[in-house]
């Protein structure tokens, strides 16, 4: 099975604007995919029906051979990371990380162990008693990706996860992140208005304009205007 099938997806919201048209894509797992276009031109509305926050007007969405409406929000096999990371600042890193096992309610050893292992993986274990909203720009995007992966989603969805960050920093994340994705096999759909970032990252390229789908390609296919 695959991880996604989208068909003909159409979103228009409440107030009549016409957000995604007819969107069709499917993607296997352990690919990273990335939506590129301007602002407005739908992607962060994609990833939300993906992720089941948004409604969906018109079509058919399944996510790992399952029609996204028939699935209860804590079977989805999927985990977000939101472009402001919504971290709670005034919790430490550990308990921020730990956040969405406790919801689970999940045993408190399983649930810490868990916590102390992908604290490691991301070089988190120095600052894993802090208070967030001491740390820097840099450490929050870690922190706001552990606690997408603490759940071992199969599905990873990040909303232009590194757009706060300055130059320098984001050429770091973004190869951090890419190892990290190859590593633990998940699915990644990153949404991005960058395009050296979709280039630097993904299998395949999703370019969106004004609601539809451009093309997909994979980087080095990537048709761009002169
Ligand atoms: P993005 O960074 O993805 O372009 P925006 O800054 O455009 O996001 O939008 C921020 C929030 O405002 C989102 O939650 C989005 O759903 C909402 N939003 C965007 N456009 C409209 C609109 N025309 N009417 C109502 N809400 C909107
Ligand atoms: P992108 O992520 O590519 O910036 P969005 O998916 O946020 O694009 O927005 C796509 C279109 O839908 C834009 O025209 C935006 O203004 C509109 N939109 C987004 N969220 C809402 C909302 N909650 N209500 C109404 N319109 C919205």
């Amino acid at each position: 099975i695959h991880d996604l099938e989208l068909y003909q997806i159409g979103k228009v919201y409440d107030n009549g604007t016409p957000a995604v048209i007819d969107f069709n894509l499917t993607v296997d797992k352990g690919e990273f995919i990335a939506f590129l276009g301007p602002s407005g031109c739908g992607k962060t509305t994609t990833l939300r029906m993906i992720a089941g926050f948004e409604s969906i007007s018109s079509g058919n969405l399944m996510v790992r051979g399952e029609r996204i409406n028939d699935i209860g929000p804590a079977q989805r096999p999927t985990s977000m990371i939101f472009q402001n990371y919504a971290l709670f600042p005034h919790m430490t890193v550990r308990n921020n990380i730990g956040y969405g096992l406790d919801v689970k309610r999940m045993e408190k050893a399983q649930r810490n162990a868990k916590v102390d292992r992908i604290l490691e993986k991301l070089g988190l274990e120095d600052v894993a008693d802090k208070r967030c909203d001491k740390l820097s720009g840099g450490q929050r995007q870690r922190i706001a990706l552990a606690r997408g992966l603490v759940v071992e989603p199969d599905i990873l969805l990040l909303d232009e996860p590194l757009g706060a960050l300055d130059a320098n920093l984001r050429k770091t994340i973004q190869s951090e992140l890419k190892l990290l994705q190859r590593e633990l096999g998940v699915t990644f759909v990153f949404v991005t208005h960058a395009q050296s970032e979709a280039l630097a990252l993904s299998d395949r390229i999703v370019v969106m304009n004004q609601g539809r789908i451009e093309q997909i390609s994979p980087p080095h296919q990537l048709y761009t205007r002169p």
